[in-house]
């Protein structure tokens, strides 16, 4: 299974964030959005880094003015894309080995999606289950 094939049901929408913006205005976003991440990118600029739930976190054990502090301050900069044509399984290695939970997807310069691990896992259950399926099919057939 391609990241590819997720993204055609997922769709291509990326949440962002300016970099100057308060990590206030970051956390809202998470939360109307309901996602764990967003893009820290100027308008349709090149991304800029990634901001997760982890960094908020990480910047609150600063103590509360972090949230007036800009999500440049806390996000990763050096951010990891996935391509449309890698494997659900190949990137699910790669979450576990770097221990991060999204991957924004790229198709040469252009953003194309974002995944998380839960999307990962959700297709990797369907995708057990089908083929658990088809051989309980085949068993039985026989
Ligand atoms: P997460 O597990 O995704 O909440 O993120 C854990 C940490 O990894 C946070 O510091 C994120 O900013 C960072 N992170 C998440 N995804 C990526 C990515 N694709 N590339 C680089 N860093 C990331």
């Amino acid at each position: 299974m391609l990241v590819a094939q997720i993204l055609r049901t997922k769709g291509d929408m990326v949440f962002t964030v300016g970099p100057g913006s308060p990590l206030a205005e970051a956390c809202a976003l998470l939360r109307a959005r309901r996602v764990g991440a967003v893009l820290v990118r100027e308008g349709t600029g090149p991304v800029l880094g990634i901001l997760s739930e982890r960094d908020v976190v990480r910047a609150l054990a600063d103590g509360p003015d972090a949230l007036n502090r800009p999500v440049s301050e806390a996000m990763t900069a050096d951010v990891v894309y996935a391509a449309p044509n890698d494997t659900v399984d190949a990137l699910l290695a790669q979450m576990t080995d770097r221990r991060f939970r999204h991957l924004p997807v790229c198709e040469g310069d252009r953003l194309v999606g974002i995944v998380s691990i839960g999307d990962l896992v959700k297709e990797k259950i369907a995708e057990t289950e089908a083929e658990a399926a088809g051989l309980k099919a085949y068993i039985s057939a026989g």
